[in-house]
């Protein structure tokens, strides 16, 4: 990955619409409150709690938007987590909580693109991709499921022989449109976001990474030249937070996910891979994920790296997953490589906590987390705010720590990953 400062090499980076140049964190400061990280999940909570008045300092150990948030799939997807995960360990209220916050969160960005006018080349349409028989199954359980909560969007079962109207390949045996889900472009919503976030008052600090975070009475963040003084304190670093808090070590996993941009296509080419212009992704684990870009550039994704350690060569390792998918870009020059860390916590639920009453958390959002970030910063946002309703659903979730440090974790989450890839091949 690339070094602290600037944005990796992605399209994304290359596509800005406003580059970020925020100061260094230099001398003392005061606010009610500091937040560590400015991905989604930091500027979401910075701009909910500027909205409301509060004084707020984001703080960000490199750029806006320069982590997962900055770097993703752009796939605009609403769910924070599976309700029957929720219900299995909370029971039935807790599930409705969970399934009532996963609508609200792709509301969030959307109002927030709307409120601000944030250009992010926002598209309608998702495509859910069948590999196999059983996930056509799981598409109509998953569309009877909905149905039975009233869900709004439209939703469409494509049978094999009509794929082509959406994807122009032969693999797949059938898809799922999703009308009300979408994609965008996640780094200029990012820095949109943090832009209304400064309009609202907040103050943020770029190229400043946070060394030391103190608990207790009088709360304190600390930097190599700075230090702030809050009331409360979010920490928002997820998958990129490392042992900045040592209570939140092991909590969540990074893994890496990659993704490859195509020159821009013809338009003729570029309608025959995705007629439609949706964002798609297939059912395995260690998923296939691609839309057009705004310039008609397939952007081609996969979860291809559980072990901590990047590929040698992203292009080498993702094309031919690309062609597989889409033959007719054999030849297709590829423009940008990048990757970035997904926070995967063990039970795939994401993780909402507070360590000494005043220092909240979000993260492991596990591959999903454009839209259930914002929602995420809203109940920080309410918590802060006097009220924990529904923070309280999520703290009640225990949070599993991986066993081992650095060296131990990973590997053992690649075996984790391996024995349900195995599950998938041998099914
Ligand atoms: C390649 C890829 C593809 C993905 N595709 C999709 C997708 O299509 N749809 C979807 O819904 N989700 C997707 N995700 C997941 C989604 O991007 C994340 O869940 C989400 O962006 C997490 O946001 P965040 O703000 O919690 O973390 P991040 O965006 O990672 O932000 C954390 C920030 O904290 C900062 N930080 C860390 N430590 C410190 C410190 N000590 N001091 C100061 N700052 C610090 C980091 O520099 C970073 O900017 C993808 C992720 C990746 C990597």
């Amino acid at each position: 990955m690339n070094a602290r400062c600037e944005h990796t090499g992605s399209y994304y980076a290359a596509t800005l619409n406003w580059q970020t140049d925020y100061p260094q964190l230099a001398g003392e400061h005061r606010c009610d409150v500091a937040i560590v990280g400015a991905g989604f999940t930091g500027v979401s909570t910075a701009l909910h709690l500027a909205e409301r008045g509060y004084d707020v300092a984001l703080i960000e150990a490199n750029r806006v938007g320069w982590g997962a948030s900055g770097r993703n799939g752009g796939q605009l997807i609403d769910g924070f987590v599976s309700t029957d995960r929720i219900e299995k360990r909370l029971g039935k209220d807790a599930a409705e909580v969970a399934y009532q916050i996963g609508m609200e969160c792709r509301d969030i960005v959307l109002q927030r693109i709307e409120t601000y006018s944030i250009d992010c080349d926002l598209k309608f349409g998702f495509l859910d991709l069948a590999l196999f028989e059983k996930d056509m199954d799981y598409f109509r359980s998953e569309i009877e499921r909905k149905q039975e909560r009233n869900y709004p969007h439209k939703m469409e079962l494509v049978a094999q022989e009509d794929m082509h109207s959406v994807v122009g390949s032969d693999i797949y045996v059938g898809g799922l449109i999703n009308r009300g889900n979408g994609h965008l472009h996640p780094l200029n919503l990012c820095i949109g976001e943090a832009r209304a976030a400064e309009q609202n008052g907040a103050k943020i600090f770029e190229q400043s990474p946070v060394t030391k975070i103190h608990h207790g009475v009088h709360p304190r963040v600390e930097t190599k030249d700075g230090i702030v003084h809050a009331k409360q304190v979010v920490l928002a670093g997820n998958a990129y937070l490392g042992k900045t808090e040592p209570k939140l070590y092991g909590l969540v996993i990074p893994a890496g996910s990659y993704i490859i941009a195509t020159d821009p296509l013809s338009p003729e080419l570029a309608n025959e891979l995705l007629p439609q212009d949706m964002a798609t992704c297939d059912q395995r684990i260690g998923l296939d994920y691609f839309r057009l870009s705004a310039d008609k550039r397939l952007l081609f994704g996969g979860l291809c790296n559980y072990s901590g350690r990047d590929p040698n060569d992203i292009t080498a390792t993702l094309r031919p997953k690309m062609l597989k998918v889409f033959p007719q870009l054999e030849g297709t020059n590829i423009e940008y490589e990048w990757g970035g860390y997904i926070a995967i916590s063990m039970n795939r639920i994401p993780q909402m906590g507070r360590i000494d009453g005043n220092t909240y958390y979000a993260h492991g959002y596990s591959g999903h987390g454009v839209a259930p970030t914002h929602i995420a910063g809203r109940i920080l946002a309410d918590v802060i705010a006097g009220d924990s309703a529904r923070f309280d659903v999520f703290e009640r979730v225990r949070h599993i720590r991986l066993p081992g440090g650095k060296w131990f974790a990973n590997p053992a989450l690649a075996l984790g990953m391996l024995y349900y890839r195995l599950k998938e091949v041998l099914e």
